[in-house]
């Protein structure tokens, strides 16, 4: 079924721009994912050279448990084949699977220090959430630039993904900044964070983010019957008792989640003017948002029904050699500038 090139020797990027996006392997993708990354992967695998990695090295600092880490790598690769990612324009791979990754951090870690590691938003906040304080691995300490061997291995020019990756592509620019001063320009580039629709989509909890790990998302793979029961069980506004008293649309998560998925923007402006007067009750606006959700949803579940583990392991089998090549080829790049030893074997 795949038509991809097989056994060329070398691979060399085209003239398209690179993106580069990662997920950790730690669960099924959710809604968040969708608005704040997923889309915007779908539009692009059209016009840039499109990497997509299973970021599995990464997950086991957060999840140890590398059975399941194996799981997810094919729950994930059936998530992106569902929303519409095609193998035909994209490379999809295994992050454990491209040493040379392992290799960069090494580098890279010589770059960065410990404070403006321990500074980093994303750390901190997602340390609080694992209630690390003073048993924080290193390996999720140093995530940060891991990530940056990630992107820069691969000539990324852009990441479409959420708000919580700012931080991190920040400090990829950092690196490739401290790189270039110690190094020489041309070998690995600065790269751009480029948003989704919805930047950060909240928890239906009201929490700060909708998550794997936190489990306060509604999943591309949830059944009808669960979405109904996550979407009645979303936080509203506390103060909206009966239908006929004012309620408030911010922060109220039915109106968030209809402001990142209901493309009837008429009606839902028109929805929040009768919901913020009163006489508008939680329950009609909760139909409202599960039909919405309904068909985004349903097309998904649709292209699900196909994907087999053979396919998903036929695809990767393909795709690492293009990955392959390309992050080593930026080692070997980065070796040469840097003036590491290397062996004459002639
Ligand atoms: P975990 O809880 O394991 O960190 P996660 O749900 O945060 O999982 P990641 O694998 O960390 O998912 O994130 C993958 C990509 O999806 C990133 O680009 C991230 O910015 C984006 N993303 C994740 N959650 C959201 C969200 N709630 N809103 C917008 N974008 C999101
Ligand atoms: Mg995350």
């Amino acid at each position: 079924v795949l038509k991809l090139p097989v056994g060329v020797s070398m691979y060399k990027h085209n003239s398209k721009l690179v993106s580069l996006t990662g997920d950790r392997p730690t669960g099924h993708l959710h809604l968040g994912h969708l608005v704040g990354s997923l889309r915007k992967r779908v539009e692009f695998q059209e016009t840039y050279n499109q990497f997509i990695m299973i970021a599995d090295t990464q997950g086991i600092s957060s999840s140890l448990n590398p059975d399941l880490v194996a799981v997810n790598i094919k729950q994930i690769m059936t998530d992106y084949l569902s929303v519409g990612l095609v193998p035909e324009k994209n490379t999809f791979f295994v992050q454990s699977t491209i040493p040379s990754l392992c290799e960069i951090t090494s580098y890279y870690l010589n770059l960065v220090t410990l404070s403006r590691l321990q500074r980093n938003p994303t750390i901190k906040q997602e340390s609080a959430e694992k209630g690390y304080e003073e048993s924080m691995p290193m390996g999720f300490l140093c995530h940060p630039i891991s990530q940056a061997a990630d992107i820069t291995a691969f000539q990324t020019d852009v990441v479409p993904a959420g708000e919580d990756q700012k931080p991190l592509i920040e400090q990829s620019n950092e690196i490739v900044d401290k790189f270039c001063n110690l190094y020489g320009d041309g070998v690995i580039k600065r790269v751009e964070i480029i948003y989704g629709n919805t930047a950060r989509l909240l928890g239906i909890d009201g929490q700060a983010k909708a998550s794997k790990s936190l489990n306060n998302a509604i999943f591309l793979t949830d059944p009808p019957e669960v979405v109904k029961s996550k979407v009645y069980s979303m936080y509203t506004d506390p103060n909206h008792i009966r239908v006929s008293d004012p309620g408030q649309v911010e922060g109220n998560m039915v109106f968030h989640y209809l402001d990142a998925f209901y493309d009837n923007y008429a009606e839902l402006e028109q929805l929040k003017a009768d919901y913020r007067k009163g006489g508008l009750g939680d329950t009609s606006v909760k139909a409202i948002l599960y039909q919405v959700l309904e068909e985004v949803l349903e097309p998904i579940r649709e292209r699900r029904q196909n994907i087999t583990n053979f396919v998903i392991d036929e695809i990767l089998h393909l795709h690492w050699y293009k990955a392959n090549s390309i992050a080593s080829q930026t080692l070997s790049n980065i070796r040469s500038a840097i003036g590491i030893y290397s062996l004459n074997t002639n």
